[in-house]
């Protein structure tokens, strides 16, 4: 019952100034957002990769207001990727972006989405590495998807998100299944509404199962993004039928979260890629990860009232 009411929070300025300004909301956010600095973040980046796990780096921010916004979220993410050149990972640290970021529901949002992120598309193949774009809430996607195939055309890596909870996501995966792209399969972290998405997990979990089997049985790269146990057995079962070997797939997890699996899985010889978020505009994000799991709110409340 809280999941809503706090999703219904993150887009609420109020809550923002509100939750941004108390002072130990910073030791909590540290769990999910470890740095709000390429220099801060570079250490993990390097701890992370130094034990065999593989990285998408989001920098947070998203509903941005102005185009001198957006242009500063392109400018953010050319700076990470200057860093990693000197790293020299490859596709080991790739990006996750938000196109809400890069002006997206701004006047002319869509060309001045992909006017921002092209760049970054264009730096990230210059070093050897990819970027995939994130799947916002619902009204946004035709337009995410209308980018990506841009994007495509020129960088066929790029690869996209699709949600197992919106009812248009089965043939999502189908048409991104047979052209051959990177995908990655999320349960799905906004509030949507019953006429586009299912509400109930149950059903969401086996959406989930059959956007996998498309995935895995297509041409394109699948990326299973979850931490639902029973979801990457049944992954790598699938994986297994379809005849993928363990480099024709991966799992990703988000930074922080059931972090012994990270390293277990990629101990299995499985591709393994952590997102991870950093920056300070992590208000939106960090909500997302409370309202995904009570316990994280109750810890929240408590270390706001023991100070
Ligand atoms: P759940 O059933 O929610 O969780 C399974 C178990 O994982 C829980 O029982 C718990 O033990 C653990 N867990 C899950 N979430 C948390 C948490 N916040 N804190 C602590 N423990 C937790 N959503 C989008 O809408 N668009 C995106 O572009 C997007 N990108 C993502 C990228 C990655 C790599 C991942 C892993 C998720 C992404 N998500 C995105 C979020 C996703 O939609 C889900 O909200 C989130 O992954 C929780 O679902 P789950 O599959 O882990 O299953």
């Amino acid at each position: 019952m809280l999941g809503p009411v706090i999703l219904a929070a993150s887009r609420s300025d109020r809550m923002r100034r509100l939750i941004s300004a108390a002072p130990v909301t910073k030791q909590v956010v540290d769990r999910f957002i470890p740095g709000e600095t390429v220099d801060e973040v570079v250490p993990i980046i390097e701890e992370l990769t130094g034990r065999g796990l593989e990285l998408t780096m989001d920098v947070v921010g998203e509903d941005i207001t102005t185009p001198e916004q957006a242009a500063a979220a392109r400018d953010a993410y050319l700076q990470l990727i200057d860093r990693l050149k000197d790293l020299e990972l490859g596709t080991e640290a790739e990006m996750s972006v938000k196109l809400s970021m890069f002006g997206q529901a701004l006047e002319n949002g869509h060309e001045l989405a992909l006017a921002n992120v092209r760049p970054v598309v264009e730096a990230a193949a210059a070093i050897g590495t990819t970027v995939t774009l994130d799947a916002e809430d619902h009204t946004t996607l035709d337009s995410m998807f209308a980018v990506h195939e841009e994007l495509r055309k020129d960088f066929p890596q790029t690869g996209c998100v699709i949600q197992a909870y919106l009812f248009r996501t089965e043939e999502d995966a189908r048409r991104l299944a047979a052209s051959g792209s990177r995908v990655r399969i999320v349960k799905g972290a906004y509030k949507e509404p019953a006429s586009v998405a299912y509400q109930q997990k149950a059903e969401i979990d086996k959406a989930y199962v059959r956007v996998m089997r498309t995935l895995m049985e297509g041409e394109g790269y699948p990326m299973i993004g979850s931490h639902d146990p029973r979801l990457i057995s049944i992954a790598q079962e699938l994986a297994r039928r379809a005849g993928r070997k363990l480099d024709e797939y991966e799992f990703q997890m988000l930074y922080g979260i059931r972090s012994d699996e990270h390293l277990r899985l990629a101990a299995e010889g499985h591709r393994m890629r952590v997102y991870t978020a950093y920056g300070t505009d992590w208000y939106g994000y960090f909500m997302r990860r409370l309202a995904e799991k009570p316990a994280n709110l109750r810890f929240f409340v408590r270390s706001m009232v023991s100070k």
